[in-house]
């Protein structure tokens, strides 16, 4: 006969957990991921009763299992959320149809429902539309930029208190190691202490993190006075789509391009304060 799941030592063992190296079948596999979940909510204090919580729904794995533990333990645990998905629709002919038709099924399956903000009602461009304006070349800084906004964007736009993102770990190692990489600490920040508590995984409580500040426009966190996208979106609106694309780098604080506040400041420092986000790591 061969091995017996680690945990209830009856059934096959299924998978053995990364994370933790155990054998274990199907059943107590469900049982230990649901409450490792639950466990860090609780814990970090993540939710309060009667949040308003976005649920990044992309139509992957990631996001799939995120809809379906949050809805899970909602119910279970009487949390109080007012769940609803968040979809980000970029507006690439042909490349979003089929993980949309996935979304709109979590909708119906999970109960929950469904809003999907397309590019142009998040920034008034359509990819399409940005690559008929500055052609192919230089569109993967458009789309990297925008990407990282979109969902921060459309989580404050339709007044989420937080937000919820799916990742697997080769996902968070990734975006951490990115982040350190720019230098751009108060993001990974969030998520480190989440994984921490999971994991043995901190950083020194000694480092000195750097000062951030937020976008003067939109409220994204930027340690410019104008975030990355609001300067591309400025080149974009003004025909010179290149202005935000062209070197900025040592010259300091200066944006290439002044943008014009216009009274939002009140609003956008809310932001940051409104919108964080979990990550559940499978
Ligand atoms: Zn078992
Ligand atoms: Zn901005």
């Amino acid at each position: 006969m061969g091995r017996l799941c680690e945990i209830c030592q009856q059934s096959r063992p299924a998978l053995r957990r990364p994370k933790t190296g155990q054998q274990v079948c199907r059943e107590c596999f469900f049982k230990a991921f649901e409450h490792e979940i639950h466990e860090t909510i609780v814990n970090n204090r993540l939710f309060k009763k009667g949040d308003r919580v976005a649920v990044a729904a992309s139509g992957g794995k990631d996001s799939t299992v995120l809809a379906h533990i949050m809805t899970l333990l909602n119910e279970r645990h009487c949390y109080g959320l007012d769940l609803f998905l968040l979809s980000i629709d970029e507006g690439i002919t042909g490349y979003r149809d089929d993980s949309l038709e996935t979304v709109k099924r979590n909708e119906v399956q999970y109960g929950i429902p469904l809003k999907v903000l397309s590019y142009k009602t998040l920034y008034g461009w359509t990819m399409d539309d940005i690559v008929r304006e500055i052609g192919r070349k230089n569109n993967c800084t458009f789309c990297g930029v925008f990407r990282r906004q979109a969902l921060d964007r459309g989580a404050f736009m339709m007044k989420a208190d937080k937000m919820a993102t799916g990742h697997n770990a080769d996902d968070i190692a990734e975006t951490v190691l990115l982040n350190l990489l720019r230098g751009d600490i108060a993001r990974p920040r969030a998520i480190l202490d989440i994984i921490k508590s999971g994991e043995d995984f901190r950083i020194a409580s000694t480092a000195k993190m750097p000062e951030q500040g937020v976008c003067k426009r939109c409220g994204y966190i930027s340690s410019q006075e104008f975030c990355k996208a609001c300067v591309l979106l400025e080149g974009l609106n003004r025909g010179l789509p290149r202005l935000g694309i062209s070197r900025t780098r040592g010259s300091g604080k200066k944006a290439p391009v002044v943008i014009k506040e216009e009274g939002e400041k009140a609003e956008t420092d809310k932001v940051t304060e409104r919108i964080s986000s979990i990550s559940v790591e499978f």
